[in-house]
């Protein structure tokens, strides 16, 4: 069968595939039955190193991180799309993009995805973009109103594959409640790790499907650290953590954000992405889909700009771009914006990369400006968004004001969660209008008309 690498995209293609000699991947190739589709090896984006699939996550050369490579099957990229078009309206008509088996629509899982791409020329209007040229890609859409759920989906796959029985993740709070979901969907016990001071919202909505939902005295990176110790210990035993442990396959899910964009727009790639960053490892695969798009002949090879976005009281990645750093020094979040708030972000070199590469840039707007851009956005085209989004539009509102973003070119800016789990950001500044006696004298009386 005649196959092409797109896992290139940040490896040396056709490296070989070698088995690693220690640790506990080295029997789970897909020849031994882990059958995640066309996905063929794990590998290190930083030495290109390939181990067999696994639930592994680090390089044990070099301690980079590991993703997905591929063995997509060569072709005609008409027929790639017409499949893709005749495909389920979730996250799996990408399925032979993706690490899953061709049979995942079958399974028991929350299928999310192919959310609402908006146009926005109300928004536009008052940031001054054409009419048109602005859209919000509103993953508030999805089974547990946030983008989370994409990368939850592909977790639980490889769960399966790997045979665990417990899904756990730690968790800034929207991962927290895609994880209780779909592991009560698919059958999985699940235990999930937050900072105890986390908005009620979040922590209802994890708990309630059933799950533990555990609060941690700490920060999300405390939890992160607890969560690392707690996989090498007895206790972890067949234990899945999302975005630990099948990171390399949980972060794949954020691909299907480029392909729906590109698809939405008729196969074609927007000038300029806005896309909030926490750990980055969303960005980075929006990257990463979108380079396969193009190498797979579904969109046009043109240039596009990928801009982060960060809340300033947790903006390590925006500083190091702006101070022109390669590293990013880790900081203590403080932040309306919590499920922004990792002081110590993972893939933060990646998303500096990715900015400088592709003309974008990395920008930080501070809590007054998240909250007016929440109110903003509501008020013209009907999306309430949570302060992440609060972020991402008002990172969006410099970029168009200082001329970083042209008015004539096409922008894709990304609300990636729901309003209603971050009431207090707007809660001092918004409510009634008025209280009334059931008359009409009283509502005259009120002022109002
Ligand atoms: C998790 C999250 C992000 C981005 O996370 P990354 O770690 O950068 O992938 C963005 N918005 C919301 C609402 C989130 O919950
Ligand atoms: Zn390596």
């Amino acid at each position: 069968m005649a196959v092409q690498t797109v896992a290139s995209v940040g490896a040396p293609a056709g490296a070989p595939a070698s088995s690693p000699s220690s640790d506990t991947s080295a029997d789970t190739s897909a020849a031994s039955g882990v059958d995640l589709g066309s996905a063929a090896a794990l590998s290190c984006r930083e030495c290109g190193h390939r181990v067999a699939l696994g639930p592994v996550f680090a390089c044990e050369e070099c301690f980079g991180p590991l993703e997905v490579a591929y063995e997509l099957p060569a072709g005609d990229p008409e027929a790639l799309r017409a499949r893709i078009e005749a495909g389920p309206r979730s996250i799996w008509r990408y399925a032979p993009l993706l690490p899953v088996p061709a049979d995942v629509a079958d399974k028991p899982n929350l299928d999310p995805g192919f959310t609402r791409l908006i146009r926005a020329d109300r928004l536009g209007a008052e940031l001054g973009v054409r009419p048109g040229r602005l859209f919000v890609k509103d993953d508030s859409g999805n089974p547990t109103h946030s983008f989370k759920d994409r990368v939850v989906a592909i977790a639980v796959e490889a769960a399966r594959a790997f045979g665990f029985t417990t899904l756990s993740c730690s968790s800034t709070g929207n991962l927290a409640g895609a994880v209780g979901a779909a592991a009560a969907r698919a059958g999985l016990r699940s235990c999930v790790f937050i900072p105890h001071d986390l908005e009620q919202g979040k922590i209802l909505m994890a708990a309630v499907y059933g799950g533990s939902v555990v609060g941690i005295e700490g920060t999300y990176d405390d939890v992160n650290r607890f969560c690392s110790e707690l996989i090498g210990d007895p206790v972890g035993e067949g234990w899945g953590f999302t975005n630990v442990n099948l990171r390399p396959y949980y972060a794949e899910g954020s691909k299907t954000l480029a392909y729906e964009i590109c698809e939405q727009l008729g196969w074609r790639l927007p000038d300029n992405l806005v896309i909030p960053v926490a750990s980055g490892s969303q960005l980075t695969k929006i990257d990463k889909g979108l380079r396969e798009l193009i190498a797979l002949g579904l969109v046009e090879d043109r240039p596009y700009r990928i801009f982060g976005a960060q809340a300033q009281g947790c903006s390590p990645v925006s500083r190091a771009y702006k101070d022109g750093h390669e590293v990013v020094r880790p900081v203590r979040p403080d932040t309306i914006a919590k499920s922004l708030a990792i002081g110590n972000p993972a893939d933060g070199p990646y998303v500096l990369d990715i900015a400088r590469r592709t003309g974008g840039a990395v920008e930080d707007v501070d809590d007054a400006a998240v909250v007016e851009a929440i109110k903003q956005l509501a008020r013209t085209e009907g999306v309430f968004a949570e302060t992440a989004g609060g972020v991402t539009f008002g990172v969006l509102a410099r970029l168009v004001a200082d001329g970083r973003i042209s008015p004539d070119e096409t922008t894709v800016a990304i609300n990636t969660g729901d309003g209603l789990k971050t009431l207090d950001a707007v809660a001092p500044t918004t409510g009634l209008a008025a209280t009334i006696k059931p008359s009409l004298d009283a509502f005259r009386a009120a002022g109002l008309v």
